[in-house]
This record gives structure tokens, sequence and C-alpha cells, in this order.
């Protein structure tokens, strides 16, 4: 069952000629212009005839029982079980006549109201045995730009977007092992796909044995996700498609398990693991499972010489004095700013890393949603070469932490490349190390309502030798970008020849160092080794 989606409860009003209680002993009494609202503000959808002075009381309609007859071009009368405040009973017929200042506003007050209507008969299909959409203004509508949404769920209606993440094959591949050698999570139990796209998760789920699963989904591709699991008849059964938002949807039963990929670019883009954990305080049972339960951040600084002079050598563009006659230079500091704010999307070779990385930890099962508009990392590394280093590298992994197997999906640098690459802040001004020397910062993640993060990144570097215990910061290097437009990198040549002194050190080690982690229990969980470990990294380098 579904509802119409991101439908903001707007409160609307309609200014009218007059308005007469027909069922009123004094039929005059609102005979003056009056104005009408539609609100929700109760919780109960209702019409609201108010005359300005509100010297008399106001006339209620329930728009649950109205009805709206036109008698005229410019005359109605609406027709409602009676609930007015100031009478209990309901047991008799209310009438209102208005009258409309012309009949353009008697059109567009018509429609208002069966627009209303209806979305009150669907709120009243909370009951059914689907889940369907509920009747409340959501946390989604109140925190996102509509425009912003409009278009993310535009882009994720589309089969080729789906394609695209179908044919990650790390991320899907791992998706499934994780949940097929972990039948018993999912044996006879009750799921829901949070953001389920084309139900490849819920079918997964199915196939594992889940006794049903919820796949939830809001843009037009939950209309391809039924036709793709009705095209699988033994598992069809077990999967029910629910059309909405997770923050607006009802389902009708709580879930042992809930499984989804809510992760964007650094983790954190496209704002999704706040609906993930908003599902999960809606849906899931004490102690249900959820896959993934943690993702982790992982960062550090890097050396790629050949992309600072990239992104550099773009703005020269605004260097010439004579463009068809116009100087352009006054803009050169914009255009190269501009560039700069523009986080890097693209595979690099692992032994750019200049330190051994750290990690953020974000535990999806005890994460509030507030805790995810604003991510603070502090930032301390100790540099295992000596370099010129140009920013913050970034990736991410999360785990399936199941009974019977435990999986990360990784997308570290130097593992198999999925679509997500990995992420590099680059500093407009590089900041040099020597190997030993400790570099510190700071990154800082405000999330921004086009469902996207601005990104403060500070790296500086601190005295090293004699003078270190003075504390002295040498030189310090600040950027500001925004995660909602990085400069995608595919397609530029991947090769790194390294300085011999790189090569030296070229086997950094990515055991990680976590820096925050919730409680004992997860801080056991991190010990493990990191999917990308030295030996892989050997391997890979050996191919390189
Ligand atoms: N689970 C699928 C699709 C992942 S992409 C797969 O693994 O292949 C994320 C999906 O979540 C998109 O289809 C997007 O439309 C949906 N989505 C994002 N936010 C949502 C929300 N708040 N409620 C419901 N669906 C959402």
């Amino acid at each position: 069952m579904e509802g119409p989606i991101g439908q903001k409860h707007k409160q609307l009003e309609f200014a009218l000629a007059s308005v007469s209680d027909l069922s009123s002993s004094s039929s005059a009494a609102q005979s003056k212009p009056v104005v009408a609202r539609f609100s929700a503000d109760s919780g109960v959808a209702e019409l609201r005839f108010q005359q300005e002075s509100e010297s008399i009381a106001a006339i209620n309609v329930d728009l649950q029982t109205a009805k709206l007859f036109k008698l005229g071009p410019v005359q109605s009368v609406c027709i409602s079980e009676g609930s007015d405040s100031s009478k209990e009973q309901t047991s008799y017929s209310r009438g209102v006549s208005i009258q409309f200042r012309n009949e353009e506003e008697s059109g567009a007050f018509h429609c208002t109201f069966e627009q209303r209507k209806k979305e009150v008969l669907q709120g009243e299909q909370l009951q059914l045995p689907n889940g369907t959409v509920s009747d409340t203004r959501t946390k989604f509508d109140d925190k996102i730009e509509p425009s912003s949404s409009k278009m993310y769920f535009h882009y994720y209606g589309q089969l080729l977007h789906q394609q695209n993440m179908l044919q990650d094959y790390v991320r899907t591949g791992t998706y499934f092992a994780a949940v097929i050698e972990n039948r018993s999570d999912f044996i006879g139990r009750v799921v829901v796909d949070v953001g389920a796209g084309s139900g490849i998760l819920s079918l997964f789920a199915a196939q594992a044995g889940a006794k049903h699963v919820y796949a939830v989904e809001a843009s037009e591709m939950a209309e391809y996700a039924r036709k793709l699991i009705s095209g699988n008849p033994l598992l069809s059964q077990r999967i029910t498609v629910v059309k909405g938002k997770v923050e607006e949807v009802e389902l009708p039963e709580k879930a042992d398990i809930m499984i989804s990929e809510p992760m964007g670019t650094l983790l954190v883009n496209e704002r999704m693991l706040e609906s993930y954990v908003i599902a999960r305080d809606r849906f899931l049972l004490p102690n249900g499972k959820m896959f993934p339960s943690v993702g982790r951040i992982h960062m550090a600084p890097f050396s790629d010489e050949y992309l600072f002079i990239e992104i550099a050598n773009k703005a020269l563009f605004w260097q010439q004095q004579n463009y068809y006659g116009v100087d352009l230079t006054s803009l050169y500091g914009s255009a190269f700013q501009g560039y700069f704010s523009q986080p890097v999307v693209d595979a690099f070779d692992p032994r750019l890393l200049v330190a051994p990385p750290i990690f953020h930890v974000i535990d999806f099962m005890k994460s509030k949603e507030e805790d995810l508009y604003e991510i603070d990392i502090p930032l301390r590394f100790i540099s295992s070469v000596g370099a010129r280093v140009h920013g913050l590298a970034c990736w991410f992994d999360v785990l399936f932490n199941g009974s019977t197997v435990q999986r990360w999906l990784t997308t570290a640098p130097g593992a198999p490349t999925t679509h997500w690459y990995q992420l590099r802040c680059v500093l407009s001004q590089p900041i040099y190390v020597m190997a030993g020397q400790e570099i510190t910062g700071r990154l800082h993640m405000i999330a921004h309502n086009a469902q996207s993060y601005t990104i403060y990144l500070t790296l500086s570097t601190k005295m090293w030798g004699p003078g270190a215990e003075q504390e002295g910061i040498l030189q310090t290097s600040s950027c500001k970008l925004d995660l909602k437009e990085p400069y995608y990198r595919m397609s530029q040549p991947q090769a790194y020849p390294l300085t011999q002194d790189q090569q030296q050190h070229q086997l950094i080690t990515t055991q990680d160092i976590p820096i925050q982690s919730q409680d004992l229990e997860e801080a056991e969980l991190m010990q493990q080794p990191s999917p990308n470990s030295d030996a892989q990294l050997n391997s890979i380098m050996g191919n390189v």
C-alpha cells in the first residue's frame, strides 16, 4: 500500500466573502469576511473558519467527515458531522454555507479541499496490513530543502543509477555474502530494508529465509522494485514494497533485523545515515540487528604533487589579461578558491599516504540522528616520510556483525575499487613535514539542508627536533569544502612514480589507530585487523 510522498502539510489559508453556520441559531453570525484555514496542528486534519477579529467563535470542520458541494459559481456548502469544540455530541450534521469572493477562489478552495481530504483518507489506511504513509509532517521535510530531495529521489528513481550500484560487485557481493553467510540472523525473521531501491537487498534477505521483508523506498524506484520482486515468485510472497520515506511510513509489525545501504561518499554524504537511525528507532525491536551496524571514516595525510598542480592550474584560465580584450585577473583568486573547495573523488595509490591512517567510528546501533548533524574529528598523525602534505585522504568501511561471520565492506585505497572511490580534501597551501614529525588538525563536518556537509579541514605541523618541547606550531593550513560538489577525477591517469624517499617508506602500515570507540565491546570489535591489511597491501603493491 502506498500514499503520497514528500507532501508537506502546509497550513493553507483562503479569504472568503462570508460564511454562515446553517445549524446555528444565529445563522448570520459570521456573515462578515472570514478566513478559512486548512490545518493539522493538533494531529487532526481540519478546516477552520475564523473571523479576523476573532470576536466570534471559530467554526471547526473535521475533514474526515466533511463533504463540499457547489451550489453556484461562488457559493458552496460544506456538510460534516458536528465537531464543534464547544459541543460534545456528534450525532447531528453541520452545514456551513460559504460565499467566495470570485469563481477562481472558489475553484482553488475546492481543489485544496479535495486534496486534503484525500490525504486524510490515506492517513486512515494506517491500519492496513501492508503498511502505508502516515499523515504527519516529517523530520525529513523540516531539515532538507525540497529542491534537493526532489532531485535526490528523481536520481534514485532511475534504473540506470540503481544498475550502477548493482554493478559495483564489491558492494553488492559483500552484501550478498554478509546476508547468505549469516542465514541464522534472517531465517524466520521480520526484516526492514531501509531505502530498498531496486529491492535487491530484500531479495537477498528473502533468499536467506526471512519470514517477511518490508522494502521501504521513497523514490519511483519502488514501482520497479515491485516488478522485480514479482518476477521472482519464490521470494515475492515474503516481500512487501512500501512506497514512502522511512520517516513517514507505518509498518504493521516491528523488525528483528534491518538491512540498508545508506552510505554516501565519505560515508555521510546524502545524509541517509540519519534516515537509517530514524528507521531503527521506529521499526527495530529491542536487541534487533542492523546490517551494517558500524561505519568508520578513515583518514590520513597524503602527498600528491600531480593532483595539487592539476587543481591549481585549472584557475590559470583567469590569469589572462586579454581574453577577447577583457582582463580576467580580478576573478583569479575566487576561481582558485573555488577549485580548492571541491573534494576530489578518485581511486589513488595508497603509497601517497604519508602517515598511518586513523579512524572515527559511527555506531549505527547507538547514534542519534542529531549526532550526525555535526561531526568533529581531532587529527593526529606521525609522518612516516619527509614530504609536502597536500591534504587529507579519507575513505570508509562498514561492518556486518553477523552471528556466524563478521564482514567488512571497505572502500580503502589499494583494496578493490568501489563506486565510492576515495575522497581527498586538498589544501591550497601545502605543508612540509619531516619523517617522524607530528601532524595535528581537525576535520569538522557540518550537515547542510542540501543532503550533504560543509567540511572544514585544518592541518598543522608542530616543532620537530630541539625546539619540540615548546610545542610551537610551524605551519598551519585550512580549507573549506562542500561535500555536495566533488570533483570526479576518475578519468585521470593513475601512475604515481615514487620519490626515493617514498620508496624507502612505501609500506605505511594501515593498522589504523582508533580515535573514538564508544564502549568496551566496540573497542574489542575495532581491534580486528583492518581489511586493508599489510599482507593485502603487499600483494597489491607487488602487482603495481
Ligand atoms: N538498497 C538498494 C539501494 C541503495 S541506494 C541497494 O543496495 O542497491 C539508497 C536508496 O534509498 C535509494 O533508492 C533512495 O531513493 C532510498 N532512500 C533514501 N532515503 C530514503 C528515505 N528517507 N526513505 C526511503 N527511501 C530512501
